[in-house]
């Protein structure tokens, strides 16, 4: 059970981390052992990092084109590795990096590949023709068709079993548990005929939004009205010390940037707090917030579908019960 592990500059991503954590649960499940692949120069040392979030091995494969992430060598590095170990599953984030990568590591030894998944299981499935039945494997779940139903896919064809999976769906586990793992080091077959890319500069812009991170998140949806309206959204976010998120439609009538988006093609998050303002509730904006502790609605519609899954739901105009929920909490602090 592999996990790919994502890095850039040193620093490992969050999605490896969450990634790590259900590895090791499909690991137990599974009865083997957790292994990670790292690839870049230089990166050894985060090792320590992986093993204290449950990686039994490393597979860390550097070497100097390795330095900066680019596809083609990395994903034959990957491959190289892949065919000598011969993983049982190998699952990436669905970052850029992840989205990039796995179809061409994919391509390369002919894996299956299932994009975008927010669960992984391990079960048994019985072809409906042939009545054979394949022990084990790997269930990658996802919406699909616009996320009206959700589809399990499995691969029946041989190793690995492949999947992306999305930021921020798995929980990120507790890093010091003292767990202690093996390094297993590996030098790929990579010579400067397999970098295509000459850099000539890089331009860095730091995320400004970081929904994933935040603990309450107050969301505006296209109930607030309009761009200058999301002023209510952005006050009760500020005196709570919240993030601001919005939904699609929201961001498609631009009121607010696409960073801030949540849901199916926006981020995923499980704050301990969600207050969704003017947001209808569909289910591709759910699938990015259900995970949360505790969510408040206010809607002027009793049946949005937002209070099925509220804990809390207020029917009102949001311009009247905003500032009333702004005043209270001023009082309050
Ligand atoms: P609406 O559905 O228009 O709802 C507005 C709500 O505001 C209504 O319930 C209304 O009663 C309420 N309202 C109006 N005025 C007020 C007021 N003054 N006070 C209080 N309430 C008021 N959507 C996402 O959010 N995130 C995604 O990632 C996403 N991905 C998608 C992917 C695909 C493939 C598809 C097909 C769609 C996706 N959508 C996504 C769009 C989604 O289907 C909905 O269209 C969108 O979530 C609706 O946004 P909304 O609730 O803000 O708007």
């Amino acid at each position: 059970m592999w996990v790919y592990i994502e890095q850039v500059g040193g620093q490992v991503a969050d999605v490896s981390l969450e990634l790590l954590s259900k590895g090791r649960e499909l690991a137990d499940t599974l009865k083997v052992k957790l292994g990670g692949m790292l690839l870049g120069e230089g990166v050894e040392p985060l090792t320590k990092k992986l093993f204290s979030f449950g990686c039994d091995k490393v597979y860390v494969v550097e070497h100097p084109l390795l330095k900066r992430y680019e596809t083609i060598p990395y994903a034959k590095a990957a491959a190289e590795l892949i065919r000598k170990e011969n993983p049982q599953i190998v699952i990436y984030g669905a970052s850029a990096i992840g989205r990039d990568l796995a179809p061409r590591i994919a391509s390369t030894i002919r894996a299956g590949l299932t994009a975008d998944c927010t669960d992984l299981e391990i079960g048994d499935h019985e072809d409906p023709v042939t009545k054979e039945v394949h022990k084990d494997l790997l269930y990658q779940i996802r919406p699909a068709f616009g996320g009206n139903i959700i589809a399990t896919i499995v691969n029946t064809h041989g190793w690995p079993q492949m999947a992306t999976v999305r930021e921020g769906v798995m929980a990120m586990p507790d890093g010091n548990n003292g767990h202690q793992g093996t390094v297993v080091r590996f030098r790929p077959e990579l010579t400067i005929k397999d970098v295509f890319l000459k850099l000539l500069s890089e331009e860095r812009k730091e995320h400004t939004v970081n929904l994933k991170a935040a603990r309450i998140i107050v969301s505006g949806g296209s109930g607030v009205g309009s761009k200058a309206n999301f002023k209510h959204v952005y006050e009760l976010a500020g005196v709570l010390g919240a993030a601001v998120g919005a939904s699609r439609a929201a961001v498609d009538k631009g009121f607010i940037e696409k960073a801030h988006q949540v849901g199916q093609t926006g981020t995923t998050v499980r704050p301990a707090l969600y207050i969704a303002l003017g947001i209808s509730g569909q289910v591709q904006h759910r699938a990015g917030m259900d995970e949360s502790a505790k969510i408040i609605a206010v809607n002027k519609d009793p049946d949005a579908p937002i209070f099925s899954i509220a804990h809390y739901g207020i029917v009102g105009d949001l311009n009247e019960v905003v500032p009333m929920m702004v005043k209270a909490i001023r009082k309050r602090v």
